[in-house]
């Protein structure tokens, strides 16, 4: 049997960079595909002499050409963080349309599966709890976070287009907060800054009263369940994320416990159209796919404490060491 071939826009990205190792597993050929506006080399790195991968530096708003066979496309390329859509407010409402239309536009000529990394942002500050896929959001369209909302649920809309007027076989995945190595230590997200502020000893910077709350699931969970949904039958947009849920405030406070830091919480305004809760139903996954996740979120926490120990600001520091911090 041939090698199957996948194109994972985004593949250098946290997200991208981890389906990229589990399909490599699978024994597919990866084209992994980056304009590293926010992805890095540095989480592909250890693939670069892989025979069966290959990396592809380009913008996907831009025609895409990839010679030979394709079996899927699994289109995560764009900013994914409230900073880095802040930083970059057209180039995600680019990729999230023109980059979708294009990504679709090479699955349809090579006949190839298409897989939309969607997110809980469609549902945006939401009125229903948890959130099952058939609510349609509460999104504000003009406000700060409205360049990634709108864009996910467009890239949704031409998804169906597509699967319905050409009869695409396309999958949604709708992406729930979700953490693991490679995530950016300061992409302003809430694990990667309160795991860094307590390794540098700074306050956590824990916006609102902290009562906002949000549903954390370990990657190497969100990949199984996405991996699950490609090789599935399921058109409508699935939810995958873990449903355990938490209040930010009782987030910080299990990262001061896990790294012993001595910082305090600051309390800080809370950004503008903050969803105030965050918990996917995941009845569909689990009946659909077989799903649900499985590693702890100690256990997850404990390992993406160690990859950010051993980046660059801290490799070599203090901070690197894992009882540097804690209590005696
Ligand atoms: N948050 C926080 N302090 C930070 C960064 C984020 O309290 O330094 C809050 C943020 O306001 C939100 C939650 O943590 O309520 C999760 O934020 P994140 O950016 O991780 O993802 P979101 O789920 O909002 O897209």
């Amino acid at each position: 049997m041939s090698t199957p071939v996948v194109l994972i826009t985004g593949g250098a990205g946290f997200l991208g960079s981890h389906l990229s190792d589990r399909f490599l597993a699978e024994g597919y050929e990866v084209i992994c595909m980056d304009n590293l506006i926010t992805g890095s080399l540095r989480n592909i790195e250890h693939l670069v002499t892989e025979a069966k991968f290959h990396f592809v530096h380009q913008d996907v708003t831009e025609f895409i050409h990839v010679p030979g066979r394709l079996d899927a496309v699994l289109h995560f390329a764009s900013p994914a963080s409230p900073i880095d859509y802040l930083n970059y407010p057209i180039q995600t409402l680019k990729v999230g349309s023109l980059g979708t239309h294009k990504a679709l536009g090479l699955a349809h000529a090579k006949g190839a599966r298409f897989l939309l990394a969607s997110t809980s942002e469609c549902y945006g500050d939401p009125l229903v709890h948890p959130q099952k896929e058939d609510y349609w959001g509460n999104v504000n369209p003009v406000g700060p976070r409205g360049v990634y909302d709108e864009a996910k649920r467009f890239a949704e809309a031409m998804t169906m287009g597509y699967h319905r007027y050409h009869a695409l076989e396309s999958r949604i995945v709708r992406i729930f907060n979700t953490y693991g190595p490679r995530m950016r230590l300061n992409d302003g997200r809430a694990l990667p800054a309160f795991m860094g502020q307590a390794l540098r000893g700074e306050p956590l910077t824990v916006f609102g009263d902290g009562s906002q709350t949000r549903s954390f699931c370990y990657v190497s969970d969100l990949v199984d369940g996405i991996y699950r949904l490609l090789h599935s039958d399921e058109a409508y947009p699935t939810n995958i994320g873990n449903p355990s849920e938490m209040t930010i405030l009782e987030f910080a406070k299990t990262v001061l416990e896990l790294t012993g830091s001595r910082s305090e919480l600051s309390f800080m305004d809370l950004p503008e159209d903050d969803p105030k809760v965050r918990q996917p139903d995941i009845g569909k996954a689990r009946k659909v796919l077989g799903w649900e996740p499985k590693v702890e979120l100690l256990d997850g926490l404990r390992v993406t404490l160690d990859y950010f120990r051993g980046c660059p600001e801290f490799a070599g520091t203090d901070a690197a060491t894992p009882t540097s911090g804690a209590e005696a």
